[in-house]
């Protein structure tokens, strides 16, 4: 009762730790099976497949190795997904990097390895999900969308980040693959939205909140003043997926404390 993804199956790519992990429980409380994808940290992936499979709210839940960056390792994700769970309902593109390096001497390796996670992997795991959801059609059992693409974004898809400019037109590049999406496949009943997370706790800054210094000059660029929770991510992530969100297609929403919102310029104390 009042679980609003009972009988859906969700991929979650990078779901082994931070945001993934914790979009990835969320979805699994609301009753979805969840297919939780991992690149190569194994041991933690089947540690939350085992954390998920104890809450008596959740659907089933299997483990998947793949590099979301490689086309192959893509489809046997899919293939993998839908032979367990016979129909895959919600493509959460997650998986995310950074090599963080001024564009003056950036390596193209480094280029191209954050181009291929962050983006590349976000078109691989769409275009799957695209084909699965189209020939499958509406559930109407189960939701009154056809499929649902959640992309993994991040506030600079409209921050600018000196130092991080492969990261950066990673994430304008999801904006524009997303909203082409929705332009295009909208008709087909499929919903593909975008979650901008702000400055959030997890493994991929963690020299930043591990540092008493670099953690006060973060939260001078957040207004709320506090660095947030994957699990912040995770209720977002579980109602986008859900029928209650029906309406909110070709969108970003930013959860981010109000970073988005400049409070450099705050001029009232
Ligand atoms: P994280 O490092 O814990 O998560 C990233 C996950 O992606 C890891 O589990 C990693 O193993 C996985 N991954 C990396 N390369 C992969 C590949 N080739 N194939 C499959 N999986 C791969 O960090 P996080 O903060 O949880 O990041 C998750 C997403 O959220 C990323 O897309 C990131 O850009 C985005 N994001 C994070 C923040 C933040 O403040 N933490 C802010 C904005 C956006």
């Amino acid at each position: 009762p009042n679980q609003r993804l009972i009988n859906q199956t969700c991929i979650v790519t990078g779901g082994s730790s931070g945001i993934g992990s914790a979009v990835a429980k969320a979805i699994a409380s609301e009753g979805a099976n969840v297919v939780i994808n991992y690149n190569s940290s194994k041991a933690s992936a089947e540690e939350l497949a085992h954390e998920i499979s104890k809450d008596k709210r959740a659907g089933d839940v299997i483990t998947c190795q793949a590099d979301v960056s490689q086309e192959q390792d893509v489809q046997r994700l899919f293939k993998t997904s839908k032979d367990q769970f016979k129909h895959i309902d919600i493509c959460v593109s997650n998986a995310g990097i950074q090599k963080d390096s001024p564009l003056h001497a950036m390596r193209l390796a480094d280029w191209n390895k954050v181009i291929g996670v962050n983006l590349t992997g976000q078109f691989l795991c769409a275009r799957a999900a695209l084909n699965e959801f189209m020939n499958t059609g509406i559930r109407k059992d189960v939701s009154r969308s056809a499929g649902k693409i959640i992309h993994m974004s991040s506030v600079h898809e409209v921050i600018p980040w000196a130092g991080h400019a492969n990261y950066a037109a990673s994430k304008g590049g999801i904006a524009m693959l997303m909203q082409s999406i929705c332009q295009g496949y909208a008709q087909y009943k499929i919903r593909c939205n975008s979650i901008a997370p702000g400055a959030i706790k997890t493994p991929i800054n963690k020299e930043v909140w591990q540092d008493e210094a670099k953690m006060k000059k973060l939260l001078k660029l957040i207004p709320y003043d506090e660095i947030g929770e994957p699990s912040e991510i995770g209720s977002v992530a579980s109602w986008l997926a859900s029928d209650e969100s029906e309406y909110i297609n070709g969108t970003t929403i930013y959860v981010d404390g109000g970073m988005t919102c400049y409070p450099g310029f705050t001029t009232n104390g």
